[in-house]
């Protein structure tokens, strides 16, 4: 429990307590920067670099092509799958590293139409708040299947899947809002109702527990450069739940997900199960470099003990998250509106923010505390939601004096009014 207020000494104490206070040490972090846009892009892992460099100058350049089978090149994508698995509550072989989220996303949605084309259901539900290239994809693939995507709000879950759904697609975690939806009661209602499920995780792997096979979800995708560290565009995943694995249909049918890819054959003869979502060759130094930003997660397992998969990692989240609110609360009092669920089964591991009195202040706020070294980010609103400022907390790297020192440059930018340096308001092309 947080306590009613909080002081600098709760937090070094409470780093000092912090059995996971070592894995920072696994990462290569600016003097000076707080970062807490890990939910955005993942920091640079130190052994990264080297490992880059020795597959560029040993694999690739003593290697060369042989390297596809000496220094297993092939099952790069299974491989990192079977260890990412373990983060996802997936088993071993149900999983490949590939593609991008959105490439992935089209992927999986279309295999779960196709599943859906015999039942005559023609309907796709999504949140109206659902990243904004999930529902782009699935927009156009709608079309072009003959499908309608309707886009609810949460609120309307699970009334809203009747006979006409054929696939519910939902972000587990709100790139947003940082609401996190219950996965296991949503996935059986839409299997009650006769749905298939399709659940994006890149707020959710490496952040949050995931249990994808106990949940009993259909189709899951998700991003390898935000929690797990993957750098930047990093190659993204894909799972399947077994009941699925041999029958479906993967519209990209390119060679590297043919049963045999080295027969060179003229017909398309899918692989058996998730290896056929690879489409063709694999960017080997990409995965190479996710490979040791999936290590930095997996390198919190020891301390996982009973609680099982990402609990240690969750319990420090929720940790950092809770001081972080309550000591935003305490120190700007009034000044911001809580957007994330303080219910901690509703939420994911980050913290938005919006002004309290509605000004449109949010963006300039998040570049003085970037010019101070706190790196956060700033989401437009729209006529349902706010601007909003988020932050993201990694609990690999984060430690609580992190988050007293981050509250301390808000207090410091709000009570001198830096934000209002005209430097602050200029919009880059990044937000
Ligand atoms: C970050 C994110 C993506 C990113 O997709 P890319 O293809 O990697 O650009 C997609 N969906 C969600 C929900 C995200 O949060």
């Amino acid at each position: 429990m947080t306590p009613m207020t909080m002081t600098f000494d709760d937090c070094r104490r409470l780093d000092a307590e912090d059995p996971l206070a070592t894995l920072r040490g696994q990462f290569i972090l600016p003097e000076g920067v707080i970062y807490l846009d890990g939910n955005s892009l993942g920091v640079l892992p130190g052994a990264a670099p080297a490992r880059i460099a020795e597959v560029v100058t040993q694999e690739w350049g003593e290697g060369l092509i042989r390297s596809w089978n000496s220094a297993r090149w092939i099952d790069l994508p299974q491989r990192l799958g079977d260890k990412l698995a373990r983060l996802i509550g997936a088993a071993p072989g149900e999983v490949v590293c590939t593609d991008g989220t959105s490439v992935n996303l089209y992927k999986v949605l279309f295999a779960a139409l196709s599943q859906m084309i015999p039942t005559g259901r023609r309907v796709v539900i999504s949140e109206r708040s659902n990243f904004p290239t999930d529902l782009y994809i699935a927009e156009s693939l709608c079309r072009e299947r003959g499908f309608t995507l309707k886009l609810i709000d949460e609120s309307e879950l699970p009334a809203v899947l009747d006979e006409q759904v054929a696939v519910l697609m939902l972000t587990h975690v709100n790139y947003r809002t940082g609401a996190m939806h219950d996965m296991k009661t949503l996935t059986a209602a839409a299997h009650a109702a006769g749905v298939l499920t399709v659940w994006d995780l890149a707020h959710s792997a490496g952040a949050v527990p995931v249990a994808l096979n106990d949940s009993g979800a259909d189709f899951a995708i998700g991003c390898g450069y935000k929690y797990l560290n993957g750098g930047p565009g990093a190659p993204a995943f894909v799972w399947v739940h077994a009941r699925h694995a041999s029958r479906f249909e993967q519209p990209l049918s390119g060679w590297f997900g043919h049963a045999a890819p080295f027969e060179f054959s003229p017909h398309y003869r899918p692989a058996p199960g998730v290896a056929r979502y690879l489409c063709g060759t694999q960017p080997i130094i990409a995965l190479s470099a996710l490979e040791c930003g999936i290590d930095t997660v997996l390198a919190a397992e020891p301390f996982d003990g009973k609680g099982g998969s990402m609990a240690a990692l969750r319990a420090k989240s929720l940790a950092l998250t809770d001081a972080f609110i309550a000591l935003v609360e305490q120190r700007c009092p009034g000044r911001f509106t809580l957007i994330t669920p303080r219910e901690h089964a509703r939420r994911g591991s980050q913290v938005c923010l919006a002004l309290a009195d509605g000004g449109a202040g949010a963006y300039a706020i998040v570049q003085a505390l970037i010019a101070r070294g706190v790196i956060g980010d700033f989401r437009a609103g729209d006529t349902r939601m706010p601007d909003i400022l988020r932050f993201g907390f990694t609990p690999l790297y984060l430690g609580f004096e992190d988050v007293w020192n981050a509250v301390e440059h808000l207090v410091q930018v709000l009570e001198h009014e830096e934000w209002k340096q005209p430097e602050f308001t200029q919009k880059l092309a990044v937000t």
